[in-house]
């Protein structure tokens, strides 16, 4: 058994000027590539996790090396985050994901802010998260290094539906030290369509 890198479903130069294509390249297929092969690696002769999927890897990873911790969480992570990412923001009210918004969190801009909030506070590496929860509501919360809601180490655990890389490699050529910026910046380049998607698969699970 062996994980793989995603195509990206997109170009490189495709969330420009947000997300710049030199930053994607290298995001991609460096570090993205680092985590699956690093994960692949950490997990040979693992009899535990044979035929399981990243999932059900990672709802256990209390039990798993911090490698496959680190490894499988940057796995996961990052091909969640290249599939909520589009060209343009499609926030249209009729998706029940956007309807959750407004009546579970007070509304697109009280769910930015929260957001924000999260992700600028994450002190060094880690992510901000948009999740359903075990009684299919919406909350945001944030993760350290490439931990994520589907484990079983985090505080508040759930299903993840939209995530933001907050780490430097993530934005630190366009934006430097300027992590707000690209914050607010990528909320510009969701592909609400996607997280509505996520976000049904979810409530239905
Ligand atoms: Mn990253």
């Amino acid at each position: 058994m062996a994980f793989s890198l995603p195509e990206l479903p997109y170009a490189y130069q495709a969330l420009e000027p947000v997300i710049d294509a030199r930053t994607m390249e290298i995001h991609h297929s460096k570090h993205h590539a680092a985590y699956t092969n690093n994960l692949n690696a950490a997990l040979e002769g693992n009899t535990a996790a044979s035929g399981l999927d990243i999932e059900g890897i990672l709802s256990n990873i209390s039990t798993y090396s911090p490698a496959i911790r680190n490894n499988g969480g940057g796995f996961y992570n990052h091909n969640l985050f290249w599939t909520i990412l589009s060209a343009g923001s499609n926030a249209d009210s009729n998706l029940p994901v956007i309807q959750a918004i407004e009546a579970e969190l007070g509304g697109m801009d009280s769910f930015k802010t929260s957001f924000s909030q999260a992700a600028t506070t994450r002190f060094g590496s880690g992510w901000a998260w948009l999740s359903v929860d075990g009684q299919g509501k919406l909350f945001v919360s944030s993760t350290p290094n490439q931990d994520n809601p589907l484990m079983d180490v985090v505080d508040q655990k759930g299903t993840p539906i939209l995530g933001l890389d907050v780490w430097e490699h993530a934005y630190y050529l366009n934006y430097q030290n300027r992590r707000p910026d690209y914050i607010q910046s990528f909320f510009t380049i969701i592909n609400w369509s996607e997280v509505n998607r996520r976000y049904l698969a979810a409530k239905g699970a």
